[in-house]
């Protein structure tokens, strides 16, 4: 299910205010006479709001009410000066928002910041890549509240089954869950993926890039996709990353022969290189032209799998699907999360239309896809769309056909 409706977080999601924030609150602390905070202890205190920052930052036997509205109005006068000092956007962060801007996704924040720095800071660094943001207002409870979560999703006219609440804090997780979202926690920001994950995460991503197939496709459900294909007599395992997916194709790969289909997938993983030197690797993208159809073991990708359990490739020389249907023992098709499709006929969509534009580009063919991205079912003499497999279950004769499914985007 595509995610038509965002709301991030600020502080640890978006932008990494950390050394604006610490140098404000020093600025507040110090002239009290109170000691410096550092950076990480900033780190650990931020997320509850302001007041509560201050609260931690100030010695016990200080603490009074009073204290901390002194230090809060120091600390506000100094953080409006010089919020935009050190903070910048993190990686990834400005090409996402473009990204889902484009694909007509809304997108809000949501922050335990003061409104008034939540708004600025938002206009500053994202102008109109934002629709709507609320920092912390006064007669209106702070997350983990849902108040301001669903007054947002109702303003953004979102739907909650697709949305995604992203934070990279327990309060974050819990606001999600406390207004009925999704909730995606993100380990490059202020807490640790245990917290988020303890706080009730669905989802941890590792960089920005890796939340465009959950807005493309929603969350998946790993044991229902495993029951599709198992089901149908294909073996299934599932990995999160694809460095996490090596160890298990390189000690099942060793001491056999094996041959690679030509695929981004294998190549963005580092094979052969990662066994080249346990076993006799056939890649005709080393060797061109050499196709050795009979190994232990075919390794491929696919341009799409289908949630309900079937693999599509389209070929236009024909040696890789084939190879997946006839010959080797043992047929392996390693699969970035962004090749998932709902059904097949999604699955076909994206192989024809998604897959072999970006392989004829990669390519360099003389086809219209090469020029402007889109398929036009081209009669070019340089065709690559010649031939379109779908595995509805493992060919028979062949000891055992295998997804390895990575949770990363890999390959085309
Ligand atoms: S059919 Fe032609 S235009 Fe369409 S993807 Fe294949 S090569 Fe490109």
């Amino acid at each position: 299910m595509k995610i038509t409706t965002a709301i991030f977080d600020l502080d640890g999601t978006l932008l990494n205010t950390l050394g604006d924030l610490c140098d404000s609150v020093n600025c507040a602390v110090m002239r009290r006479g109170f000691p410096a905070v550092t950076e990480e202890q900033t780190r650990q205190r931020v997320g509850n709001g302001v007041r509560n920052l201050i609260r931690q930052c100030i010695p016990e036997n200080k603490c009074t009410e009073a204290m901390i509205d002194i230090c809060l109005d120091e600390f506000r006068t100094a953080y409006t000066e010089r919020m935009m000092n050190r903070t910048q956007p993190y990686d990834g962060i400005q090409p996402l928002l473009k990204q889902l801007k484009k694909a007509g996704v809304s997108v809000g924040v949501l922050s335990n910041k003061y409104d008034l720095a939540a708004k600025s800071l938002i206009r500053h660094y994202f102008g109109d890549l934002v629709q709507i943001t609320y920092g912390e207002r006064p007669d209106t409870p702070r997350k983990p509240d849902p108040t301001s979560a669903l007054q947002l999703l109702r303003e953004l006219g979102g739907d909650p089954a697709t949305t995604l609440y992203i934070g990279d804090s327990a309060v974050d997780m819990q606001t999600a869950k406390n207004a009925g979202l999704t909730a995606v926690g993100v380990t490059w920001g202020f807490r640790s993926a245990a917290e988020l994950k303890a706080a009730g995460a669905d989802a941890l991503v590792d960089a920005p890039a890796e939340l465009l197939p959950l807005f493309e496709r929603g969350l998946f459900n790993v044991d229902a996709i495993c029951k599709a294909f198992t089901s149908r007599g294909f073996g299934f395992t599932y990995f999160p990353t694809a460095a996490d997916a090596l160890p298990y194709l390189t000690d099942t790969c060793a001491g056999r022969s094996v041959t690679l289909g030509g695929s981004m997938t294998l190549q963005e993983m580092g094979f052969p290189d990662a066994f080249s030197n346990s076993t006799a690797v056939h890649w005709h993208w080393v060797r061109k032209g050499e196709y050795f159809q009979k190994p232990d073991i075919y390794l491929s990708s696919a341009n799409a799998l289908s949630e309900n359990g079937e693999v599509v490739n389209i070929d236009g020389t024909g040696n890789r699907v084939s190879a997946t249907l006839f010959g080797p023992k043992r047929c392996i098709f390693v699969c970035g999360i962004n090749k998932l499709c709902p059904d097949l006929e999604s699955a076909v969509e994206r192989a024809r239309h998604v897959a072999a534009p970006l392989n004829a580009k990669r390519l360099g063919v003389q086809t219209p896809c090469a020029v402007d991205g889109k398929c036009h079912d081209c009669k070019s003499p340089a065709r690559i769309c010649r031939a379109m497999t779908i595995h509805m279950g493992p060919p028979l004769g062949m000891e055992r056909c295998e997804i390895v499914l990575i949770g990363e985007p890999l390959g085309y």
